[in-house]
């Protein structure tokens, strides 16, 4: 890890895309900073009758393109600046997406796992009293993120509702289905990557039946490790925060993710499924001909970069990978597709929630898929484009791509004030 925060080393993947293109100044100025970041505490009843509180906030990172739109997450070591983190990504794969939408992400700081599903309850409802006039179908629309999921999003509906004394489904996506929620948001993140890749597989070096590790095993890595597996590739290693596990010949994803359906972690899985417990660094550095990094922010950094032998790194997670070790894979010749691209079907099917939602009409799975492998597709081939042209790297291609689109948004605003 570098010096600056979080966000400053995001920013520098503003400024290269700044120096691929003719940009005003007055674009970069503002998008160099969230708009507005509200910071509350949630004060919780617990079950045992004691109160807790917990830090939260929202960020809005930048409307210009349309109403913010970004998860809510749940996770013991969130901070502000990862939360304007995420939104500034949120910004810029709304963009490379063509989305309607500005960027924002939400958070707690909590550790989810450790409070009942009444507490859970509380919390998710609290949240929502706390932001209740932050969001809003036409100015911020959140959905899920790490630890949060379609249960505690149908809670956050149903307390809006009940504050704004109406029925606003489109005011957060990744909703159940019963409550006006989109077929095929679930596997949505995985399965946009995984057209992707499929899409560029001649390009990628992957046609054909390839090795796929999969680092996080929660909705993006299970749902990745299910459709490559039933496309016929071989994952060969996964990993949740407790661990990892190898097994070359392949592991039987049906079983893996029976297991952690059922509350055990991988490692407690290992012998019945044949594979050997490695550190979870270690997956990093597994041989396979695709590594999927679906956890964290910082992950592949250059402590353990140069020891990647996959071919392609498809970041499912947010930040996983680090603008130093950015580096280290390209000189190693790793392709790296990147985040803002490379996640972004969990956002693009979210917006299909949310025009299900304004018009009232619903989608059948079949046009969910194909309208978002046809998005997934042409934005993708759109920056791949762009990376072959200008002999960028792929994530340097995504950024061009979005700051295009938002250089014309700021200008069309107008320059006052
Ligand atoms: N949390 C997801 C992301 O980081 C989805 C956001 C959304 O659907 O609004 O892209």
């Amino acid at each position: 890890m570098t010096d600056g925060s979080l966000l400053d080393r995001a920013l520098v993947r503003l400024e290269e895309a700044a120096s691929h293109l003719q940009i005003d100044q007055d674009v970069i100025e503002k998008l160099k900073y969230p708009r507005e970041t509200t910071k509350t505490r949630l004060l919780i009843r617990m079950d045992d009758g004691s109160r807790k509180s917990f830090l939260a906030w929202r960020c809005r990172y930048d409307d210009t393109r349309g109403p913010t739109k970004g998860g809510i997450r749940f996770h013991p070591e969130s901070t502000i600046e990862e939360v304007e983190t995420l939104a500034f990504w949120m910004t810029f794969k709304c963009a490379v997406m063509n989305l309607p939408y500005g960027g924002g992400k939400g958070a707690v700081r909590v550790d989810p796992h450790t409070l009942s599903k009444t507490e859970l309850e509380r919390l998710s409802r609290a949240y929502m009293q706390a932001f209740a006039t932050t969001v809003g179908p036409d100015r911020d629309i959140p959905a899920p993120d790490v630890y949060t999921n379609a249960m505690i999003m149908g809670w956050m509906a149903d307390e809006y509702n009940q504050i704004t004394g109406s029925v606003t489904p489109a005011v957060i996506t990744g909703k159940p289905i019963a409550l006006g929620g989109s077929l095929g948001r679930n596997d949505a993140t995985a399965r946009g990557g995984f057209y992707l890749v499929r899409h560029l597989a001649e390009e990628l070096g992957l046609a054909g039946s390839h090795t796929v590790a999969i680092q996080g095993f929660g909705n993006a890595g299970q749902f990745y490790a299910q459709l490559a597996a039933a496309d016929g590739h071989r994952v060969v290693a996964v990993s949740d925060s407790t661990g990892a596990i190898y097994r070359p010949g392949g592991l039987d994803v049906a079983r893996l993710i029976a297991g952690k359906t059922a509350g055990r972690r991988v490692t407690e899985l290992a012998a019945e499924l044949g594979a050997t417990i490695i550190a979870a660094d270690e997956l990093i550095g597994v041989e396979a001909d695709l590594l999927v990094p679906a956890a964290l922010e910082e992950m592949i950094t250059q402590a353990n970069a140069a020891t990647v032998k996959a071919r392609v790194v498809l970041e499912l997670a947010n930040g996983p990978v680090t603008a130093e070790a950015d580096k280290i894979l390209s000189e190693r010749g790793v392709i790296v597709l990147p985040d803002i691209l490379a996640n972004a079907g969990g956002v693009t099917v979210s917006y299909f929630e949310w025009v299900q939602n304004r018009q009232g009409f619903y989608w059948d799975l079949e046009e969910i898929h194909a309208r978002l492998k046809k998005m997934m597709e042409r934005e993708g081939r759109a920056v791949w484009d762009i990376a072959k042209d200008r002999s960028v790297s792929v994530r340097a291609a995504a950024y061009i791509h979005a700051l295009g689109r938002l250089s014309t948004a700021i200008e069309a605003h107008g320059t006052q004030p």
